[in-house]
């Protein structure tokens, strides 16, 4: 077998925002026979994902499933309503907002991307006053990605959701939730999202292959208007195939089980009880980053991610040399600072599954990495998480 890392024992930590470590639980289910998509099991299995996604993406329209990367649900989100040339609000958060703008670009749209910083997250006000000017409704689409994955920012999708209103405005809402689906709350409906994006690899503990498109009514409305050129990411024959729990082609059969079985580990923790557990996570990681005395990148107090947290490297010093030493020291994969913030920070991934000790060893394997790279830093700052630990602990 092809060796691909030098450690013998133990288990790679992998800790970087996404993929992330697929459960045992998930693994076994997928280890299954390949079956007939277009049989009577396969159909069984059909309805039930597309039913449990549901409560996943707590919405009571339909959720179509793509075999492809969280790229591909970006595309088909903006392929099945939009056309040539509509204008559509986007906003610079980071790394995974700018790609999809220039996606947009490539599909012959034309985004208008307010400027960011890439440390503040969405101010609202900002996209409240634009849609307020667009008094002629050329604005088509508002594209935000709701856990900015390069930054660790979170943006605020209800409050998005009362711009739009209080604008009377009708844009659709799209979301790209690909990092934060099953980690952070997200409420499709309740937060009247039009389309939201999400993916397989990153809270939904499956490894990368599945994306998703959860539509609102609106949004499948736009569908039957919109004139980009669309054929595999089109939703509708998938929408009338799925009503009988097929797809119009060859669905992941295997990912499909893996997805069956992540569903029910969510919905039997409970959706409420996932989200608190990130955001614990969370908590204790800041908590040590501060115990060291490094900062966090995210510097919006309302805006901090519980899916990961991203850690800006001391001026001279360099965070992919810092990540290295991490890997070769303790086989721990940690984030690297994507585009603007190359070099300049690391992400520690806390997300999917995940438990006190998991963040605890993750945490160790960070703070062993700080001494032995020379990075100036308090040591014993992962005993402010312990004590988080501890303090909230439930028994
Ligand atoms: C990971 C990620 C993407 C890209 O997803 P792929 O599955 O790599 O195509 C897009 N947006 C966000 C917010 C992400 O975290």
């Amino acid at each position: 077998m092809l060796k691909l890392t030098h450690r013998a024992s133990g288990r790679h930590f992998l800790q970087i925002p996404g993929p992330t470590n697929v459960p045992d639980r998930v693994m076994r289910a997928m280890d299954n026979a390949t079956i007939d998509h277009r049989g009577p099991e396969f159909q069984v299995i059909g309805k039930k994902v597309l039913s449990d996604l549901k409560k996943v993406f707590q919405t009571e329209g339909p959720v179509v499933v793509y075999g492809a990367s969280g790229t591909g649900a970006w595309e088909a989100a903006l392929v099945n309503t939009l056309s040539a040339g509509d204008k559509v609000l986007m906003y610079e958060t980071g790394h995974f907002a700018t790609l999809w703008k220039k996606m947009s670009e490539r599909l012959g749209l034309n985004p208008e991307f307010i400027a960011g910083d890439w440390r503040q997250g969405v101010e609202v006000s900002r996209v409240a006053a634009r849609l307020e000017e667009d008094k002629q409704h050329e604005i088509k689409a508002v594209c935000i990605v709701h856990n900015e994955t390069s930054t660790g920012v979170t943006a605020d999708i209800a409050a998005i959701r009362r711009a739009i209103d209080s604008a009377n405005h009708p844009a659709l809402l799209m979301v790209d939730t690909i990092s934060s689906l099953a980690s952070i709350d997200y409420r499709h409906s309740e937060w009247g999202v039009d389309v939201t994006v999400a993916g397989s690899q990153k809270g939904l503990m499956l490894p990368p292959g599945l994306s998703f498109n959860a539509l609102s009514d609106k949004a499948i409305e736009a569908s039957k208007s919109s004139r980009l050129p669309k054929s595999y990411w089109a939703w509708n024959d998938i929408l009338e195939a799925n009503k009988n729990g097929f797809w119009p082609y060859t669905p992941s059969t295997t990912l499909l089980y893996g997805l069956s079985e992540a569903c029910d580990m969510l919905l039997e923790e409970g959706l409420q009880n996932v989200f608190a557990r990130h955001t614990r996570f969370a908590r204790a990681t800041r908590r040590t980053v501060e115990a060291w005395g490094l900062e966090v990148f995210c510097a919006n107090a309302d805006a901090l991610s519980s899916s990961l947290t991203a850690v800006m490297m001391p001026e001279g010093h360099d965070a992919d040399k810092f990540r290295k030493i991490v890997l070769d020291n303790f086989d721990m994969s940690l984030g690297v600072g994507l585009s603007k913030l190359a070099g300049k920070v690391f992400r520690i991934g806390h997300l999917g599954d995940f438990n006190e000790l998991t963040l605890m060893g993750t945490l160790a394997g960070v703070e062993m990495g700080l001494s032995l790279a020379g990075v100036p830093h308090k040591p014993g700052g992962i005993n402010a998480a312990m004590n988080h630990f501890v303090e909230t602990s439930k028994f």
